[in-house]
């Protein structure tokens, strides 16, 4: 849709052209949700594309995604032998609610920062372990963990006008062996529940997240392999009631029941 409260569309061509923040000022990644819905508050936009950020690099230590890559560029990426759970990253991909045109233009870090409770590269990151990284407008860069990025549903640890700039994956969770699990009302729908768990090589621990039931991602995390018992118990003693998220894509109790239904599947096919 036509944004008519712009008045301004700013191009940086690299981080010293990035203005000081002001009131009304929003960054523009693919703008697939900034242009889906009036933005009255907003005036002036800044392009992140014309920043050209790398979109993917990946080394002995892991992938390091900018913030700018395309769902799309994510989706094609061919990951190095060894890195098991990379199918995850297309898995993911395609857990979205998503026409050619959002597929196409949409960016991880866009899709992050919305900090919706479907937002599947939220769930792919902290399932993998990632940290990400942010430039704050004054002060140094700083990490944070993907599970502590998202805090509620659309919220997240960003101040104003901080900047996701990147997200490292790292290779001791891409070497892990992993199971998925997603369900959505509709075929191609926006997620109910989108579970994913990992496992190491050498068969210790089990970390289990569970995403979009929940309005900001959950993990358990155990030193050794769960029994089913041990994993209900767990996943009660962790989500509270209130973390459900009740939506039109399911009410609490179906994406409690989805969630403790697949967190057994997945626990079963990592055994
Ligand atoms: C039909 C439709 C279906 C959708 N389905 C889903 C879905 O299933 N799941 C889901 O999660 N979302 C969904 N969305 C919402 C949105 O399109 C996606 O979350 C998308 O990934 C956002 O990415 P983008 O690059 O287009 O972000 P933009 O629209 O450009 O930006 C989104 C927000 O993030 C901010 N932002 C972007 N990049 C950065 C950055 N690097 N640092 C700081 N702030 C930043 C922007 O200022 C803006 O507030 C859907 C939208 C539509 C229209």
């Amino acid at each position: 849709m036509n944004l008519n409260t712009i008045v301004e569309v700013k191009r940086p061509a690299s981080e010293g052209d990035i203005p000081a923040w002001r009131e009304g000022y929003a960054w523009l990644a693919g703008g697939t949700w900034l242009f889906s819905t009036p933005q009255l508050a907003t005036h002036t936009l800044i392009d992140l594309e014309t920043l050209r950020w790398p979109s993917l690099k990946a080394s002995a230590a892991g992938l390091e995604i900018g913030a700018t890559c395309t769902i799309a560029e994510l989706e094609r990426f061919e990951a190095p032998a060894g890195w098991s759970a990379a199918p995850l990253l297309k898995l993911c991909c395609h857990a979205l609610l998503m026409s050619f045109k959002i597929y196409n233009a949409a960016t991880v870090g866009g899709n992050i920062c919305m900090s919706l409770p479907a937002g599947s590269m939220i769930s792919l990151t902290t399932a993998l372990e990632a940290t990400y990284t942010l430039w704050p407008r004054e002060g140094r860069p700083r990490k944070v963990a993907a599970l502590d990025f998202v805090t509620g549903n659309h919220k997240n640890v960003l101040a104003q006008g901080e900047l996701l700039r990147s997200i490292h994956l790292p290779a001791s969770a891409l070497q892990k062996r992993f199971a998925f699990r997603r369900s959505s009302l509709t075929h191609l729908g926006r997620s109910a529940a989108l579970l994913v768990g990992t496992r190491a090589k050498d068969e210790t621990g089990f970390l289990l997240t569970v995403t979009a039931a929940t309005a900001r991602p959950m993990q358990l995390k155990f030193d050794r392999f769960p029994s089913d018992e041990a994993l209900r118990q767990a996943i009660s003693k962790t989500i509270k009631d209130a973390d459900w998220f009740d939506d039109v894509h399911g009410s609490a109790a179906y994406k409690r029941h989805l969630t403790y239904y697949y967190a057994e599947q997945i626990r079963s096919e990592l055994a």
